[in-house]
């Protein structure tokens, strides 16, 4: 029998990438370490050869990717004193902050629009003791609040802003080229805030700068202060990223930030980006592009992802989906690539969507062994 070290969170197994403190308290509840799931059925559905791959961020303890960045952002506020920490939040950073306070034993004040988060993400704030603060407004006013609030009181602010979440949700890269051993041609993935598709990029970037394939460019985030081999220069490849919008919330497609976002994906309901620049720059530097997916391509991909691949994500995750599939049909992605979409949330975070768009046959029967055997038998495929 062989055994293998037990796993013990991000910062631990990338530290040597990560601005930590030799004597911090590490507060971790194990995040990381997602699976990459490579899909067999929906490729063949699309009838296009291409390797295409989820990474199952729904897995990350608190059930988003929010976890990577908020072990960071946490364990930095703990070294540093912190008592509280505070996030505005469409749901799922404020279930993460809320877990790792708890971890930590500091306090988390979540401000939450009213009405518009996913049933999952409020209870689990709850439950992890965080004081929930809905405010009649949206994501783009709590953020304001949270940045006034906090430069007058003893908080510090978890949320994207906070450069330590970024450091943190930057391994999700080292993460997938590790595993693979080479960058995917294309990265898709949510834009909401827009801090994940930079720190996707950065991480793409520095792990690019250790590699040895040639120059293919200057990551401009490392500023040529990259403590890394290459200084400044990348040396390996990076993948094209494509960051979908949902329609009603696309601030990235009409080149302007936007007062009233409205979408089903309500964690990606955000139209005033706090990272605008950095994710301008993530996609010009890659070759990428942004694009947006409607309400209704984003409940079917995330309603084809669970029926033919077995794989549960929220809505917002499932754009990145949609937006692939669009983009490998019309050839924006050619055939042979190798696709890589960050599933950034579980599904059961928002069951409530789910089940109104469900069509699954819930067959009422009596107790009894004939109206078994005949629903059995009605629903053989
Ligand atoms: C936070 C979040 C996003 C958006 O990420 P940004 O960094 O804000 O762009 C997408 N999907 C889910 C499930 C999220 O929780």
């Amino acid at each position: 029998m062989s055994f293998r070290p037990r796993y013990t969170g991000l910062i631990e197994r990338y530290r040597d990438r990560l601005p930590v403190p030799d004597d911090a308290r590490i507060i971790s509840l194990g995040e990381g370490d997602t699976p990459l799931i490579q899909l067999h059925n929906i490729p063949g559905l699309m009838g296009k050869e291409v390797e295409l791959y989820v990474k199952y961020e729904g897995l990350n303890p608190t059930g988003s990717f929010k976890d990577r960045g908020m072990t960071m952002a946490v364990t930095k506020a703990v070294a540093d004193g912190a008592r509280a920490i505070i996030c505005a939040s469409t749901g799922n950073t404020s279930a993460s902050a809320a877990a790792y306070a708890a971890r930590a034993g500091i306090r988390a004040f979540v401000i939450i629009p009213d009405g518009k988060i996913a049933q999952g993400k409020l209870a689990q704030a709850m439950m992890e003791g965080a004081v929930v603060i809905q405010i009649r407004g949206n994501f783009d006013d709590g953020m304001r609040l949270v940045k006034q609030v906090a430069a007058e009181s003893p908080v510090t602010i978890v949320n994207s802003i906070n450069p330590y979440r970024l450091q943190g949700q930057k391994t999700v890269a080292f993460e997938i080229m590790d595993e693979l051993g080479r960058a995917p041609d294309y990265h898709c993935l949510p834009v909401g805030n827009a801090g994940n598709i930079t720190a996707h990029w950065i991480g793409y970037s520095e792990y690019a700068c250790t590699g040895s394939k040639g120059v293919t460019g200057a990551c401009t985030f490392c500023d040529g202060q990259c403590p890394f081999v290459g200084g400044g220069a990348v040396v390996g490849t990076r993948p094209k990223l494509a960051g979908y919008q949902a329609s009603g919330a696309a601030p990235f497609l009409r080149g302007h930030m936007i007062d009233n976002p409205e979408t089903v994906a309500t964690a990606i309901r955000i139209g005033h980006p706090q990272s605008w620049d950095f994710a301008w720059k993530a996609k010009e530097e890659s070759g990428g592009w942004f694009d947006e997916c409607s309400d209704a391509e984003i409940l079917a991909a995330q309603k084809l992802l669970a029926e033919k691949e077995g794989i549960f994500c929220e809505p917002a995750s499932a754009i990145s989906v949609a937006g692939a599939m669009r983009d490998i049909r019309s050839g924006r992605i050619p055939e042979d690539s190798c696709v890589v979409c960050t599933l950034t949330g579980h599904g059961l975070k928002d069951p409530d969507t789910a089940i109104a768009q469900s069509t699954a046959p819930v067959v009422k029967i009596e107790a009894e062994l004939g109206q078994v055997k005949r629903a059995i038998h009605d629903h053989l495929v």
